[in-house]
This record gives C-alpha cells, sequence and structure tokens, in this order.
C-alpha cells in the first residue's frame, strides 16, 4: 500500500522541493500551506507521516503538533518537524511533544528521504501491532475491546446520518455440554468455524466480533432491523445444518440470537456500547428461554422470537 504523507509548510517553494525529493518514494504526498487545511487534511486522510514546519503564519507548528496528539483521530501518526529553526530548545520542545524525528532545513535530499523512510518503516509495525491487538487469536474476528471503539464511532455515525444500525449477538447453545463431551480443543475448533461463519455472511462494512467466550456479534451498519433479524436467521439455519465430527461421531451445534437496532432503541449520538449489548443480551436470553436454536428481535414494545414458523411476543414493555 502507498503511504500518505502529509506535508505542512507556508512556503511553497519547500514544498515543491519535498515533492521533489519524495517522488521516487513509494508515498503519495500530500500538501497544505495553512494549519487549518493541514489539521483537517489529518482528520480526514490520516496520512502515514505528518511532516511539518515550526514557523507558520499565525500559528506555530509546534501548537499544531500538540493539536494533532491530543486527538485520538490523529494522536498515533507520527510527526517530523521540518524546520530552520535550529536551536536546542525548540528542537527538544518538539521531541516533548511527540514528535519522532526532526530535519533542519535546508536538509540534504538523502537525508530527508532516509527520515521518511525509517518513520514510515516504525509506523507500518506500529500498524501491524494496532491491527493484531484487535483481532481475537482463535476465531480472528475483531476482539471486544475493537468492538466497544467501532459501536460508539458507528453509533454516532448513524444518528447523523439517519441510517440504522443493526447489532447482533450471539451464544452457542449448550456449549458447556459440547465441551465436556467431546473436549476443549474441539470446542475451539467448533467457534473458530462459526467464526469464519460470520465472517462469510457479512457484506463490506459489516463488522464480526468475539464479544467473549462462546459469544460472538455482528455490527451492521445500514441495516435495518427486519434485514437484520433476516441475517440471523440466515446464520442461525446455516450453523444448524453445518455437521462436525469428533472421532467419527456427528455433531451439531446450535446458536442463540438477539438482535437490537438503534432508532428503535432511540439511542442518542452518544449511546453506550453497553446499552446495545444489554438490549441484545435481553432479546438472546429471551430467545434461550424459548428453547434455544432461535433469534430475539428487541423492539420498544416486547421482545418477539422470530422463528421460521411464526413470530411469538415472549415479553412485553411495562
Ligand atoms: P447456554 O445454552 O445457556 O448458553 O449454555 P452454555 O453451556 O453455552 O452456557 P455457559 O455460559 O454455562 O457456558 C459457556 C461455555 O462456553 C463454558 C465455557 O467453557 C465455554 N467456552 C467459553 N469460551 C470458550 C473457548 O474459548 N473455547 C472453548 N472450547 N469453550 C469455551
Ligand atoms: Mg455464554
Ligand atoms: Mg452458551
Amino acid at each position: 500500500m502507498t503511504a500518505i504523507v502529509l506535508a505542512i509548510d507556508d512556503c511553497p517553494v519547500v514544498l515543491s522541493t519535498v515533492a521533489a525529493r519524495l517522488r521516487a518514494e513509494n508515498v503519495q504526498l500530500v500538501t497544505a500551506t495553512e494549519w487549518e487545511t493541514g489539521l483537517a487534511l489529518a482528520i480526514e486522510l490520516r496520512p502515514d507521516l505528518v511532516l511539518l514546519d515550526i514557523e507558520l503564519p499565525s500559528f506555530s507548528g509546534l501548537d499544531l503538533c500538540r493539536r494533532l496528539k491530543e486527538d485520538p483521530r490523529t494522536r498515533d501518526i507520527p510527526v517530523i518537524f521540518l524546520t530552520a529553526a535550529t536551536e536546542i530548545a525548540t528542537k527538544l520542545h518538539g521531541f516533548d511533544l511527540g514528535a519522532v524525528d526532526y530535519v533542519t532545513k535546508p536538509f540534504h535530499p538523502d537525508e530527508l528521504r532516509a527520515r521518511v523512510r525509517a518513520a514510515l518503516r516504525a509506523k507500518r509495525a506500529q500498524d501491524v501491532l494496532v491491527e493484531r491487538a484487535r483481532v481475537d487469536a482463535l476465531t480472528g474476528l475483531h476482539n471486544r475491546s475493537h468492538l466497544d471503539e467501532r459501536l460508539a464511532a458507528e453509533t454516532r455515525q448513524a444518528h447523523i446520518a439517519g441510517t440504522p444500525l443493526c447489532f447482533v449477538l450471539l451464544d452457542l447453545d449448550h456449549f458447556k455440554r459440547i465441551n465436556d463431551l467431546y473436549g476443549h480443543p474441539f470446542g475451539d475448533r467448533v467457534l473458530a468455524s462459526v467464526g469464519e461463519l460470520l465472517a462469510r455472511s457479512i457484506r463490506p462494512g459489516d463488522l464480526a466480533f468475539r464479544y467473549g467466550g462462546e459469544e460472538l456479534a455482528l455490527l451492521l451498519p445500514g441495516v435495518t432491523l427486519e434485514q437484520g433479524t433476516t441475517i440471523a436467521e440466515r446464520v442461525r439455519d446455516q450453523l444448524r445444518t453445518m455437521t462436525f465430527v469428533s472421532r467419527g461421531e456427528p455433531v451439531n451445534v446450535t446458536a442463540s440470537f438477539g438482535v437490537v437496532e438503534a432508532s428503535e432503541m432511540h439511542l442518542g449520538a452518544e449511546a453506550s456500547s453497553e446499552a446495545f449489548v444489554t438490549a441484545a443480551d435481553e432479546a438472546l436470553y429471551a430467545a434461550k428461554s424459548a428453547g434455544r436454536d432461535r433469534v430475539g428481535v428487541w423492539r420498544r414494545s416486547g421482545i418477539t422470537i422470530s422463528t421460521p414458523i411464526e413470530a411469538t411476543v415472549v415479553r412485553r414493555a411495562s
């Protein structure tokens, strides 16, 4: 992947020199001559590196660096100061603000290239670690901590755009018994297969998670409660028809589901993931109580169990 480098400098000559120096590198260079534009581009594009001048008109690059490091959306982007200021105090200040490097103008073209390459190498290694920290090792799905982050972001987005946002929680049925009868490694294989099934069942933009233990989840932006219920029904049906084999013996596994949708819950822009999970858990619990291998659908008017046979109201909100 081509790395994006954002260069912010009030001097167009410096920017075109940087562009010429980096032409041979595998980077896409984006430039800004004003700090406001630079900040907006950093937030919007999430570049892999920012080259930042210190003496910007009406603003200090040091302050801009501070802003970038304070904002969770931009704080992991490495910053290299590119400046004519050579005083040690300014340099130290820059590093203290979180810059990874400092190049003084006029810079040697090879040195600039080498420093950009080094910063991008470190950023790529950091991205790999960040990605790994979001993934559950057994299922390859996103993990719980990433769910909290994504739910908050998607709720905000759905609220602003006025689009639906569906959340599906599923819990494998009698999984303790599966482990007891066929062993924990077999249970692990089942979990990994259910993870694959979920990953196959979603479209780009949807996300599948391991919520914890034998509980998995789907976050479906733009999907209504009805569509989400259909997706859950389809996954439920595919799972119950999958046959696992333990020591030559066929084993079937089922799961119970809870489906919720943000606007049905009247969640605002700042809804916590807790609200989603609590409602989905209620619907899932109703599906368990109704006999498992079912989909519970949360509505303000009450939870219904969607079965391919007929919908049954099992709870009415008071
Ligand atoms: P229910 O239908 O009510 O959900 O019954 P259950 O047995 O699935 O529920 P319970 O919560 O009592 O048990 C969950 C089981 O899931 C117990 C635990 O050992 C198993 N489990 C959780 N995480 C893993 C895992 O990573 N691997 C394996 N093999 N089993 C796991
Ligand atoms: Mg459970
Ligand atoms: Mg279970």
